[in-house]
């Protein structure tokens, strides 16, 4: 179990690197975005080192439990950093695009923007 968590979060750390690599090119309208992106990158590459430094180390395995445990708690109370989508339009309700909702930092869909 121990072992697919860990590969999992490396996968998913490098899904998350390559996303902000393609999310250049959105620089203009989603730089915001982009650095978001980055600091996701961050969080889980710190989780990542933790969990290494964990089984490195031969250290008991359910310190990686306790790893994850913090990186989770951090990840609530940076929720608002780390998190700052949004699926709806600020001014019309209406369901974003899932590009416009990750790449872009306007909170408006098309209509509204015109
Ligand atoms: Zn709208």
């Amino acid at each position: 179990m121990i072992n697919i968590i860990y590969k999992a979060t490396f996968v998913l750390l490098i899904f998350k690197l390559l996303m902000t690599m393609y999310q250049r090119k959105f620089n203009e309208n989603g730089g915001y975005k982009r650095l978001v992106s980055l600091y996701q990158s961050l969080y889980l590459g710190v989780i990542y080192i933790g969990m290494s430094s964990v089984i490195a180390r031969g250290y008991n395995l359910n310190l990686v439990y306790l790893v994850l445990i913090v990186g989770v708690l951090v990840g609530i109370l940076l929720r608002g950093k780390l998190f700052p989508y949004t699926t709806k339009c600020e001014t019309c309700h209406g369901r974003l695009k899932l590009s416009q909702i990750l790449f872009l930092d306007d909170k408006n869909c098309q209509k509204c923007k015109k």
